[in-house]
């Protein structure tokens, strides 16, 4: 079982149980940490985390309109975003990135991915071959590169791998991002950690990143340290999360040894390159449908419904501008599903999906306002007033009221489409999650 399979099924139950008491969040935290630890995730990191969820769960206060299981459900997914590091952004300027890494990391694949990643982001990029211990390492570098579309520079038969660096730098001059394959060995011993000074000498690069297989799971703490303390790295690229179970582990290790995950293989193929971001991993992990994807879909939604929420003033939305904006927004069939489900304890949901027989009292709920009431919201927050209306439209006063609901969730929902971020943060709480925004 996998990582994410195994954190699913643990929520899955979690969400299943009748009572959330002490026993039930043990059970789950033991679920917990046996998943976790069979990803070769740390012994220690595993029990601190399920003690902080322990904790929130039993002490913390559960903040209003969340249930206490989707409270504990969004500790867990705070817990292990922070468990897995911190996202990276890398500066897009010209540069030049030395890879290192022990044999079949994945330095040489990862080195072209990189390539294609910057060329892709406009500068021109090219490779040195700089591994001058396996024999046919220039050739797939070579070949590589051709694929990427990046210039490609090495001595062939050259056994010093500064004065291989040093040529390159001269042959590649005018291009803007030079990155930098060099040789592995089964383990960093003292012969490797000479070369790699001698190559860094030679190249100086602004980033030195160290490769790993995630299969190495945990160990990638010490290796990511014996490495750093040898010849200082920026970074740790972890390849091969696409086949591997112990990813979790390689990525957690990374981040307890006070490294950095930058970025992350995810297949062999050159566009198989990620920039790491935990929140997404751990997204995926729990089988939380990409943020960004949803909220675009909802931007597209919106302007397909013809709803110009930067239009409307929300402090001065009345029960006119209401009505206009309630009638594009129940044209917004193809989204009530999704929206159905970013829902907490208000519900968009309720807010679009108004019937035919709705709107017509809503609208004759609104023609039995003064027009003072219709221009201003807060004077129909009084009980004499819903009476009256009610009475005039020949609607309930629960109707009344209930439109007063509407017209505060509307006014959150607007809120929420008017900028990004609010959207984000909307978009977020899909399934009763609350996803940090970092
Ligand atoms: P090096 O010895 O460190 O230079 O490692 P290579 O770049 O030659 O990679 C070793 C093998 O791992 C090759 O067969 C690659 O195709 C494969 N590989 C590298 N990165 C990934 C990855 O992210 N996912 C998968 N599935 N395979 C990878
Ligand atoms: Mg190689």
């Amino acid at each position: 079982m996998d990582l994410g399979e195994g954190l699913r099924k643990a929520i899955a139950r979690l969400k299943g149980s009748t009572i959330i008491d002490s026993k039930t969040i043990k059970e789950f935290n033991k679920e917990l940490q046996k998943t976790l630890l069979s990803a070769d995730v740390d012994v220690k990191l595993v029990l601190e985390l399920t003690k902080r969820i322990e904790d929130a769960a039993l002490h913390e206060e559960v903040p209003p309109g969340i249930s206490h299981k989707d409270f504990i459900i969004s500790k867990v997914y705070e817990e292990l975003v922070r468990l897995m590091g911190k996202k990276y952004e890398p500066e897009l300027k010209p540069k030049r990135i030395l890879l290192l890494g022990i044999y079949g990391s994945g330095k040489t694949t990862t080195a072209a991915k990189l390539a294609k990643f910057y060329q892709d982001r406009g500068f021109s990029t090219g490779l040195i071959c700089c591994d001058v211990s396996r024999p046919a390492a220039y050739e797939q570098l070579e070949t590589l590169a051709k694929q990427a579309n990046v210039a490609f520079f090495g001595i062939k038969g050259e056994h010093d791998a500064a004065k291989i660096a040093k040529a390159g730098l001269e042959a590649l001059k005018y291009k803007k991002v030079i990155i930098c394959d060099s040789s592995g060995r089964n383990t960093l011993d003292e012969e490797l950690i000479k070369e790699l000074k001698s190559v860094a000498n030679a190249f100086k690069p602004d980033e030195k990143f160290l490769v790993i297989n995630a299969d190495i799971g945990q160990v990638a703490s010490k290796q990511a340290k014996e490495f750093d303390q040898a010849v200082k790295i920026d970074g740790v690229i972890v390849t091969k999360l696409d086949g591997s179970g112990k990813g979790g582990g390689a990525l957690s290790a990374v981040a307890a040894a006070n490294s950095r995950v930058t970025f992350i293989g995810t297949g062999e193929k050159l566009n198989a390159l990620e920039l790491y971001d935990p929140n997404k991993f751990v997204g995926r992990l729990l089988g939380i449908p990409d943020i960004e994807g949803l909220v675009s879909t909802i931007q597209e939604a919106i302007k397909e419904a013809n709803i110009k929420p930067e239009e409307v003033n929300i402090e001065e939305l009345n029960f006119e501008t209401f009505y206009t904006q309630l009638k594009a927004m129940s044209k917004m069939g193809p989204i009530k599903n999704m929206l159905s489900m970013l829902g907490l304890a208000d519900t968009p949901k309720e807010v679009i999906e108004q019937s035919e027989a709705k709107m017509k009292k809503y609208k004759a709920i609104i023609s039995s306002m003064t027009p003072e009431e219709r221009k201003d919201e807060k004077l129909m927050h009084d009980a004499g007033r819903i009476k009256r209306v009610a009475k005039g439209s020949g609607t309930t006063e629960k109707d009344v009221r209930e439109l007063l609901s509407d017209f505060a969730k509307m006014k959150k929902l607007l809120s929420a489409f008017q900028n990004d971020r609010n959207l984000r943060g909307l978009a977020s709480k899909f399934k009763g999650l609350n996803l940090p925004n970092q």
